[in-house]
C-alpha cells in the first residue's frame, strides 16, 4: 500500500511518514501543494493525506482539481482548524474524511485503515443503482436524473448507493457509518449529517422528485416523489 503525504510542516511530515513506514506503508512525501497535486494524480498512491494549508496551492483547490480530473482516490484530509466551515469545505471538495489536528495517532491509523479497506482506486464493476428518477453509476461515480448530472465523492457514492439499495426502508445512522465508514472508523453522527446535506444539495441541483427524509433519532430514507 502505497500514500501520499502533502505536509509543508516538514517535521510533522517526517514524524508521519515514519509512522506509516513503520506500520508496513510505502510512503513519498510532497511539501506544497504545486508537487502534491502532481504526485497525486499519478495514480500509484492508495490514499493521500493531504494537509488543507500548503505553499502554492492550499488543500482544499488542490483536491478540486484533483477531483474535476475524475480522480477517485481516497483523501484523508487533516485541518488545523477545527470549525464547521473547514470541515464542510474540505468534505465538499472531495475529502472521504477529515481530521482535526492535533490528532491522536491511533485515531489517524484506524482512518488509513477504514479508507484502504474501501478504496482500491478502481472503477466499480457492479451494475448502475436506480431509485425514482435518479441513475447512480459505479464507474464514475455519477449520479444521474434525466440530462443532468453530478459527480459524488467516494463517501456520497457510497451513502447514496446504500440508501438508494433500501429505497422507502429506514436505514440507521449506525448501519450507515458500518458499512459506509467501517467497523473501527471514528466516523460520528456529524459526520454523516454533513454528508446527508451534501447529497440534498446534490439532489436540488438535479432537480430530483427524490428527497432524503430525516427521521429523527431513527435514521434516513428516501421518498420518491410523484
Ligand atoms: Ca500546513
Amino acid at each position: 500500500m502505497r500514500i501520499l503525504i502533502v505536509e509543508d510542516e516538514k517535521r510533522l511530515a517526517g514524524t508521519l511518514a515514519e509512522l506509516l513506514h513503520r506500520r508496513g506503508y510505502t510512503v513519498d512525501v510532497s511539501y506544497d501543494g504545486v508537487s502534491g497535486l502532481d504526485n497525486a494524480r499519478s495514480g500509484i498512491y492508495d490514499l493521500v493525506l493531504l494537509d488543507a494549508m500548503l505553499p502554492g496551492l492550499d488543500g482544499f483547490t488542490l483536491l478540486q482539481q484533483l477531483r474535476a480530473g475524475g480522480d477517485t482516490v481516497p483523501v484523508l484530509m487533516l485541518t488545523a482548524r477545527s470549525d464547521l466551515s473547514d470541515r464542510v469545505r474540505g468534505l465538499d471538495c472531495g475529502a472521504d474524511y477529515y481530521l482535526t489536528k492535533p490528532f491522536e495517532t491511533e485515531e489517524l491509523l484506524a482512518c488509513i485503515r477504514s479508507l484502504l479497506r474501501r478504496g482500491d482506486g478502481q472503477p466499480r464493476q457492479e451494475d448502475a443503482v436506480t431509485c425514482g428518477d435518479l441513475r447512480l453509476e459505479p464507474g464514475t461515480f455519477l449520479l444521474r436524473c434525466g440530462q443532468r448530472e453530478v459527480r459524488l465523492s467516494r463517501r456520497e457514492y457510497d451513502l447514496m448507493e446504500l440508501l438508494m439499495k433500501n429505497g422507502s426502508q429506514i436505514v440507521s445512522k449506525e448501519q450507515l457509518i458500518l458499512k459506509v465508514w467501517g467497523y473501527d472508523s471514528a466516523a460520528e453522527d456529524n459526520n454523516v449529517e454533513v454528508y446527508i446535506s451534501f447529497l440534498r444539495r446534490k439532489l436540488e441541483h438535479l432537480h430530483s422528485a427524490v428527497k432524503i427524509r430525516t427521521h429523527r433519532l431513527v435514521g434516513y430514507c428516501l421518498e420518491v416523489g410523484a
